[in-house]
């Protein structure tokens, strides 16, 4: 038989309610309930996610040629602005998609400024600081009325 309980959301902190099926046995109802979140943000959760291990991946190819050559000479120089110059165009793309997707999350139309990459580009040790900074930003930010 259909059982429902209700439960927090784990990524918004707002109430929902799940429903299981007592012949489907549960260990632990209390474990199993801290563990679910809404469909709409579990989805924002791992399409973040994703985009986010990809800006990290591209801001440490930019620290790894910065760290590990030391710009000992001139071709090493040119080595690693011709990096970041390639991780320029790719940072563009990946915070644009960030953006889209926190912001279409918290109900806001998409912000973006090329600031965002930029930051990236200068602080790549500074990726995940960056980027939990811009999404505290768009939380604070009013909210559409709805109709
Ligand atoms: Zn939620």
């Amino acid at each position: 038989m259909t059982q429902s309980t209700p439960y927090k959301c784990k990524i918004c902190g707002r109430p929902g309610v799940a429903r299981y099926d007592d012949s489907c046995p549960i260990n632990s109802l209390q474990a199993w309930v801290s563990m679910l979140a809404h469909d709409r943000c579990h989805d924002y959760a791992i399409a973040r996610r994703r985009v986010e291990r990809s800006i990290s991946a591209v801001c440490d190819t930019i620290l790894r040629t910065r760290v590990h050559d030391n710009f000992p000479d001139d071709v090493t120089v040119e080595r690693a602005k011709h990096t970041v110059e390639s991780a320029r165009p790719i940072l563009s793309f990946l915070t644009h998609r960030y953006a889209d997707i926190c912001c279409a999350y918290h109900h806001l139309q998409t912000i973006w400024e090329p600031d965002f990459p930029q930051q990236l580009l200068d602080h790549p040790d500074k990726s995940k600081l960056i980027m939990t900074t811009y999404v505290q930003g768009i939380k604070t930010l009013p909210r559409p009325k709805t109709a």
